[in-house]
């Protein structure tokens, strides 16, 4: 059998091209932005792109976060480019800073030796707590309450596509749960004992996992080595109960009482694609083929009829899907 990203999505989910007020059926749903003040010309450059090939069509609301109050220029400049609503929230600091209990002296040293091997971010404490952040608190907060599908979005990432129909319908009405574009290998450098933690946790908590999970897609050998395979987490389309959930919290505090997004530098992609991968079914996790978009240095084109419907502007055969250093035959593989 195929992959079901394969079926063409239904013509009934396509709204008429000159339909001029939003949708009367939609999600319960929201853009997140994780930002400095200083990422202000990414935003806008981001945001721009989601408006014109999708969202002044849909109108979903943005909520952007950061951990340092945003200035009024960085306000006004991102709430001009949308009519939907915009909100901007403070990180509450316990949701982001280093932990006290966590060993200074061995995450210093675990930082040096990382730059020195030239590990990139390696030497950032600034990167470890977004990287925290984005793994066991976004959902967290405040803002994010009233929603439950989120479409993160990043700085500096170009969407290639006119999106005529409603993703977050998509996930809703085919109960998916975690939407992703781009999936490759993790760094070894940044995980060391990761997967040493995964495997204690499953072990200990072996009602948690889900019946027909995706572990295949993280594990060569029935989950004794990761492949280090995941989804590239600054495209997300998700739906928040996932994380909200017992499983993933649990997992996530396990993970965090380690300390390995200090003295290592795990990732959000990783952690995130580990709990999809074992906390919901294989089929709730979902290959947005229709969505053209790059984070340097990769992008996924659609291609052929796809490429067509949406008047995509990237070259067709510039497309990370099946380059080597590509995960996505390992999730086609799950449906085999
Ligand atoms: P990369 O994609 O892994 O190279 O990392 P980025 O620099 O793009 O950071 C990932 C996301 O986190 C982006 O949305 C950044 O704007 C955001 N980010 C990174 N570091 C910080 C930080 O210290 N504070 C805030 N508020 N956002 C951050
Ligand atoms: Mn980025």
């Amino acid at each position: 059998t195929q992959p079901p990203y394969k079926e063409p999505v239904p013509e009934s989910y396509y709204i008429k091209p000159d339909a001029t007020t939003p949708p009367a059926r939609k999600a319960n749903a929201v853009f997140v932005l994780l930002a400095r003040n200083s990422d202000l010309n990414g935003v806008v450059s981001s945001m721009k792109q989601m408006e014109d090939r999708f969202n002044k069509k849909f109108q979903y609301p943005y909520v952007f976060l950061n951990d340092d109050e945003f200035d009024e220029g960085f306000k006004k400049r991102v709430s001009k480019l949308t009519d939907a609503k915009v909100e901007f929230g403070r990180i509450p600091r316990e949701h982001w800073v280093q932990p006290d209990w966590i060993d200074e002296t061995k995450a210093t040293a675990a930082r040096e030796e990382m730059s020195k091997n030239g590990v990139i971010y390696g030497g950032s404490v600034p990167y470890r707590n977004m990287c925290r952040f984005n793994s066991g608190f976004f959902y967290k907060h405040e803002l994010l309450k009233p929603y439950k599908y989120y479409w993160r979005i990043e700085p500096d990432v170009k969407f290639f596509c006119d999106l005529d129909y409603d993703p977050f319908l998509i996930m809703q009405d085919q109960n998916k749960v975690y939407g992703f574009t781009v999936s490759l290998y993790e760094y070894e450098a940044t995980i060391p004992t990761l997967w040493e933690a995964v495997k204690n946790f499953t072990r200990e908590n072996p009602g948690l996992l889900s019946p027909d999970n995706a572990m295949s897609f993280l594990s060569d050998d029935g989950g004794e080595t990761y492949n280090r395979c995941h989804f590239w987490s600054n495209f997300e389309i998700g739906d928040l109960d996932l994380w909200r959930g017992e499983a993933y919290n649990k997992f996530f505090d396990f993970l965090d009482s380690k300390g390995g997004f200090y003295y290592e530098r795990w990732g959000d992609a990783p952690v995130h694609s580990i709990g999809a991968a074992l906390f919901a079914k294989k089929d709730q996790i979902h290959f947005f083929n229709d969505i053209g978009y790059r984070h340097e240095p990769f992008q996924h084109c659609p291609q052929g009829e796809s490429h067509t419907r949406g008047k995509c502007w990237c070259d067709e055969s510039q497309n990370f899907d099946y380059e080597w250093y590509s995960c996505l035959k390992r999730y086609d593989a799950l449906f085999s």
